[in-house]
């Protein structure tokens, strides 16, 4: 199912900057969105990925029509609309490097947004670094994970696991197959702090910029 969607033409906007037989077989992913930030178009990398990441999730979160940023979980939601918006209105592209690690692979992504006509959007994500975790595997023991109401909280960055009363552990389990509900999602000790560095930084940027 996934391969067939990157067949379909792209928007017209999209060809009016952008030489998108180029983007189609680009290495990276490629998103197109409209001025509500709706998929409307993605690559034949788009495609690989989704088949080799749980294709039916992938499509379920980031198929064609869903909003980008309604597929991103938890706290981060709200960063990436924000920053969405910003280069929608500024014209200015955005980028940022996340981890996306897959159970046996340490993966750090970055993602590229930039403006198109009619306040659409191109979200590009290339590779940065891959290699094997240098972290050793721990086993999805439920005891030690979920609170007295039976809830698990994920970190929607890097999908590490709070161990009640005990900080975030890397559970491969969990990353391969999400954990079953209920779940809720934070953002991890490490996590938030970059975050809360991040949104400062681009505060002070704004600032700097307005004055
Ligand atoms: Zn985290």
């Amino acid at each position: 199912m996934a391969p067939g969607v990157s067949t379909l033409p792209p928007p017209e906007i999209l060809s009016r900057s952008f030489d998108v037989d180029a983007l189609r077989s680009e290495d990276g992913v490629v998103v197109a969105l409209d001025a509500d930030g709706r998929i409307t178009w993605v690559n034949d990398a788009w495609a690989r990925f989704a088949v080799s990441n749980d294709g039916e999730a992938v499509l379920a979160r980031h198929g064609l029509g869903t909003r980008y940023v309604d597929g991103i979980h938890g706290p981060l939601a709200d960063y990436f609309a924000r920053a969405f918006t910003r280069v929608q209105s500024s014209g200015e592209p955005w980028e940022i490097e996340y981890e996306c690690s897959s159970p046996e692979t340490f993966r750090l992504h970055r993602m590229r947004v930039l403006p198109t006509a009619e306040a659409g959007l191109l979200v590009e994500h290339a590779t940065v670094e891959e290699r094997p975790h240098d972290r050793a595997p721990e086993p999805p023991v439920e005891a030690h994970y979920r609170d007295e109401a039976g809830l698990l909280v994920q970190c929607s960055n890097c999908r590490k696991v709070r161990r009640v009363g005990d900080g975030w552990r890397w559970i491969p389990a969990w990353v391969a197959a999400p954990p079953a509900p209920p779940v809720s999602h934070a953002l991890c000790a490490a996590c938030a702090g970059l975050y809360i560095e991040r949104t400062r930084q681009a505060r002070r940027a704004r600032r700097g910029g307005a004055t």
